[in-house]
C-alpha cells in the first residue's frame, strides 16, 4: 500500500460493452479515471480509447463540474470510497444525440484551472487532463457556463439541455440504466439487427496456462501446458458454436507469456470474462486427487491447499526472472487494493454456474469445489475472472482422460455452459 502515497488513485471500472446498442456510430470508452492533488488543486486524468473532443464547464446550484464528450459506451462503476473529498459523487448521463455528460459533483464551489488533450503516445492512451480547485464564491460565480475544450454539440435547438439535467434526474454512475438512452430526441429503440451486431458481443478471454520454457506440471510424457492449450482451444470452438460470443486467447501457441501480461491482454481487448485455464498436481496424494476445482480470486486463501496452489501458480513469474517495473508495482497494489466488490461478485458467481455445469455434465469435481486464493493472473480489477483446474496430473487415471479428446470437449461443453449461466444473469 505504501505506493498510494503519491495521492494518486486508480479508480476501477467495470464495463459490460455489450449492453451498448448498435445505434452509435462511434462511442468513447473510458479505461480509467485517476486523482492526484498538488497542493489544493485537484487533478483528474481520464484514459480514454481514442482522442475524442470534449467541453467541460463549471454548473451551479449544486456546485459541480461537466464534462460533455461523445457518447461513452458501457456502465462505468466507481467505488465511492476510492473519489478524493472533493468529489461528492460522478455521475454519466447520456446527453442531446450521440453525447455523453460526466458530472462531478463537488463538494465545495470549485474552478475549473485548466482542461486539455494529451494524445496516445506509445503504449499510453488518450487522456484528457480537467485541473480543479476550490473557489470562492466570487471567482466560481465568473466562471459558470464558460467552457474548456473544443467540442460543440449540434442539437436540434440549438443548444444543450440543460435542463434536463437539474434536480434529482441524474443517477449515480454505477446505476446508470443500459442501453444508454439520449435524453432529447430520442431515437427508435435498437433494432434487433444492432443488438446482433457481432461488435456488442460480450467478449471471453481464455487463458491456457503456462507455455514456452514453462511446462507447468510434467507427469510422463505429459505436460500442463499442452493440456491447457488444448482445453483453450476446444473451448473456443465450444463458445464460437453457440455464437452468443467473441472469443480470443492470451496464447494460442507453445509461447511463455508473464502472468501480468495476461491480465493486461485481457483489459486491452476489453474482455467481459476471463478464463484461465490450468491442471493441478498433488504426487503424495497419488491417485486420491481427483476432479476438477475453480479458483477465484482473494487475498486470503479458503485454505492451505489453496494457498500452495496459488504460490505454484505464480512462482513461474518469479523464475521469468524479470524484475517487476516500479510502475508495474504501483499499478499492481491498485489493482488489488480496488478490485471492485462487483467484480468479485460477478467471479463468484461465474464460479457457481462452473460448478453447476460441471456436475450437470458429469464432470468430476472436488470436494467443496469452488476456492479461493491469490493468484496473480486473477487479478483484473474489472473483469470477472476465475481459474480452473480441470484435474491432477499426478493421478495416472486423470492423465488417461485429459489425454483423451472426448473428455476435454466434454470438459470445454461444460465451461461454455457455465459461461452461459454467466450470461443468462447479465440479461435479465
Ligand atoms: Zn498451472
Amino acid at each position: 500500500m505504501h505506493n498510494l502515497k503519491k495521492h494518486l488513485y486508480s479508480l476501477a471500472f467495470v464495463f459490460a460493452a455489450f449492453f451498448v446498442t448498435g445505434t452509435q456510430a462511434y462511442s468513447l470508452e473510458i479505461k480509467g479515471m485517476r486523482f492526484g492533488h498538488h497542493g489544493t488543486s485537484l487533478r483528474v486524468v481520464m484514459d480514454m480509447d481514442a482522442e475524442a473532443d470534449f467541453r467541460a464547464m463549471v454548473q451551479d446550484n449544486p456546485p459541480r463540474v461537466v464534462i460533455d464528450m461523445p457518447a461513452i459506451s458501457g456502465k462505468p462503476v466507481i467505488k465511492r470510497s476510492a473519489m478524493p473529498a472533493e468529489i461528492a459523487d460522478i455521475r454519466l448521463e447520456p446527453l442531446a444525440g450521440t453525447y455523453s455528460r460526466l458530472t462531478f459533483m463537488m463538494d465545495k464551489q470549485a474552478v475549473i484551472r485548466g482542461a486539455f488533450l494529451m494524445p496516445a503516445q506509445g503504449a499510453q492512451s488518450a487522456r484528457l487532463v480537467v485541473d480543479m480547485a476550490p473557489a470562492g464564491s466570487e471567482v466560481f460565480l465568473k466562471q459558470v457556463g464558460k467552457s474548456y475544450g473544443t467540442l460543440t454539440l449540434d442539437t436540434p435547438t440549438g443548444k444543450l439541455p440543460f435542463a434536463a439535467t437539474e434536480g434529482a434526474k441524474l443517477k449515480p454512475i454505477g446505476t446508470v440504466e443500459a442501453p444508454t438512452r439520449p435524453a432529447v430526441n430520442a431515437p427508435e429503440a435498437p433494432t434487433p439487427a444492432a443488438a446482433k451486431d457481432p461488435e456488442s458481443l460480450p467478449l471471453v478471454m481464455i487463458d491456457a496456462g503456462h507455455g514456452g520454457f514453462d511446462p507447468g506440471a510434467v507427469q510422463g510424457g505429459t505436460r500442463e501446458k499442452d493440456i491447457t492449450l488444448a482445453v483453450a482451444k476446444a473451448l473456443r470452438t465450444s463458445l464460437l458454436a453457440t455464437g452468443r460470443y467473441r472469443v480470443d486467447m492470451t496464447r494460442d501457441k507453445d509461447v511463455f507469456i508473464r502472468l501480468p501480461e495476461r491480465v493486461r491482454i485481457a483489459r486491452r481487448a476489453g474482455a467481459d470474462l476471463f478464463v484461465s485455464i490450468h491442471a493441478d498436481s498433488a504426487p503424495e496424494a497419488g491417485r486420491s486427487a481427483q476432479g476438477a476445482s475453480i479458483y477465484t480470486l482473494s487475498d486470503k486463501a479458503s485454505d492451505a491447499q489453496a494457498a500452495r496452489l496459488a504460490a505454484r501458480e505464480n512462482q513461474v513469474d518469479m523464475l521469468a526472472g524479470a524484475e517487476i517495473p516500479e510502475n508495474d508495482r504501483e499499478v499492481a497494489a491498485i489493482l488489488i487494493d480496488l478490485a471492485t466488490r462487483e467484480t468479485a461478485n460477478q467471479s463468484a458467481f461465474f464460479a457457481r454456474q462452473l460448478v453447476a455445469a460441471f456436475n450437470k455434465q458429469n464432470v468430476p469435481l472436488l470436494n467443496s469445489p469452488h476456492k479461493q486464493a491469490g493468484f496473480m493472473v486473477l487479478k483484473a480489477p474489472d473483469i470477472p475472472s476465475v481459474l480452473i483446474e480441470l484435474g491432477f496430473l499426478s493421478n495416472p487415471d486423470e492423465v488417461k482422460k485429459l489425454n483423451d479428446e472426448t473428455y476435454r470437449k466434454q470438459l470445454a461443453d461444460s465451461i461454455a455452459k457455465g459461461v452461459d449461466g454467466w450470461l443468462k444473469a447479465q440479461k435479465r
